[in-house]
């Protein structure tokens, strides 16, 4: 087996990036991207962060800055974002199959078996060629192990005379860039191991990398003690291979205005159910227990919370039955004179769908099974082939006011046909 060579493709301010491929106008100007109902910054340009605009900084804070630098404010698109990253994706799985998809915008990639004969060479083409085909700028880090690789593309990403790529694979230059990052930036160690070793006089990544493993054990645990190696340069966590089975999936969201109509509640805890009942069958899972939760407004006093749940002998993926269930838990804990503000539906303790156990009591009904399996793959293979609310439930449809407000949203450029980008062609004539 060959030693083990990784990348971190890792795209630049991903959302902002998103947003500007369709609107060049906005390039070398500040852009933030606004979380739910437009509260806080949650992706920024390099020059929104240079105005000292935080991480999640709440729009309502950073109105006048906003103003005063004419910063261009969108509501996060995530119809927009999911469709490049895919793109992004597809992309890089022709580079190799053995990809590791991180997050929506980063993932690892395993070099150890491709015929490079320069990686940082390779880097400049693969990010030349992400760049030219979907418009991304991206950093990527290579190195022996995937914590090397995630602390290169930081500094490729943070120094501009790097080009976007950062080799550490024979590069002597490797100790220099391990002491320019701080403790705390370090993938796997964070806020809370961080202050624990600087009290060690451990500050930077070159110090932490030349601990010995023992102490580092003793101090963070074995998950440190493996990035102690890792920063040594031997690989500690394998690449993971395609997308994981989730464990439990939740789907909640804050609505545009609190309400205390029933209607609005179970309208948005019907869509939450929907579109976790969709990635539960993506998955090839069948879930045994369902619960929501009905929130108040935390920032407000008397803040409440209720939740339910329920399980199921036979485990399920149907829409309509999630839904109803959703919908009859909410009718157990409606109260007339609250105003909720947020909700949520889970599902969680998950079997393969291929591997239904019929109970030795007899209740699991197979044809009943069989006839809901098939109705799901319909409505998916509909809603996937002539677009997402094609075929829906008409609880969906009760109400759509709870809908977060995104009054600054982009159109959906690449996903709606009504919505694609209008290109002009102006004819001059050269005297
Ligand atoms: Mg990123």
């Amino acid at each position: 087996m060959k030693a083990p060579i990784f990348a971190l493709v890792d795209c630049d301010n991903f959302f902002v990036s998103c947003e500007r491929i369709f609107r060049p106008d906005l390039t070398d100007h500040p852009v933030v991207v606004l979380s739910s109902n437009d509260g806080c910054a949650v992706s920024r340009s390099n020059e929104a962060k240079k105005l000292g605009i935080p991480m999640g900084a709440p729009a309502f804070k950073y109105q006048e800055l906003f103003k005063q630098h004419q910063v261009a404010k969108f509501s996060a698109n995530f119809e927009l974002y999911g469709n490049i990253s895919r793109r992004i994706t597809e992309l890089l799985t022709t580079v190799t199959p053995r990809i590791e998809i991180y997050s929506v915008d980063e993932s690892f990639l395993d070099l150890s078996e491709l015929p490079i004969a320069d990686y940082a060479v390779w880097g400049h083409s693969v990010r030349a060629a992400i760049l030219q085909w979907t418009g991304v700028p991206v950093s990527i880090g290579i190195a022996s192990s995937k914590t090397l690789a995630k602390l290169a593309s930081n500094r490729a990403k943070k120094l501009p005379e790097l080009g976007g790529v950062l080799n550490l694979i024979n590069n002597p230059d490797t100790d220099m860039y391990l002491e320019s990052v701080a403790v705390q930036d370090i993938w796997g160690i964070g806020r809370q191991l961080a202050p624990k070793l600087r009290a060690e006089g451990i500050d930077n990544a070159l110090k932490l990398s030349k601990m010995y493993p023992k102490l580092a054990k003793q101090l963070t645990g074995i998950r440190g003690r493996q990035t102690v190696t890792e920063l040594d340069g031997i690989s500690c966590f394998p690449i993971t291979l395609g997308s994981q089975r989730p464990k439990t999936i939740l789907r909640s969201r804050t609505f545009g205005e609190d309400t205390n109509s029933s209607h609005i509640v179970e309208s948005a805890l019907a869509s939450f159910a929907t579109t976790a009942a969709f990635r539960l069958r993506r998955s090839g899972q069948l879930a045994k227990q369902i619960g929501i939760f009905v929130d108040t407004n935390r920032f407000k006093p008397g803040f409440r919370r209720w939740t339910k749940n329920m399980s199921y002998r036979t485990p399920i993926a149907d829409t309509g039955q999630l839904i109803n269930d959703a919908v009859s838990m909410f009718g157990e804990i409606y109260n007339t004179g609250v105003a909720y503000h947020r909700a949520g539906v889970w599902l969680q303790d998950f079997v393969p769908d291929d591997q239904l156990q019929i109970d030795i009591f007899g209740n699991t009904n197979i044809h009943e099974h069989d006839t809901s399996q098939k109705r799901m793959q319909a409505i998916d293979s509909l809603n996937e082939r002539y677009g997402k609310h094609t075929v829906h439930y008409a609880t969906q449809d009760l109400a759509r006011q709870w809908q977060p407000k995104r009054k600054l949203c982009s159109p959906r450029y690449t996903t709606d046909l009504n919505e694609l980008p209008k290109a002009k062609i102006v004819h001059t004539t050269n005297k």
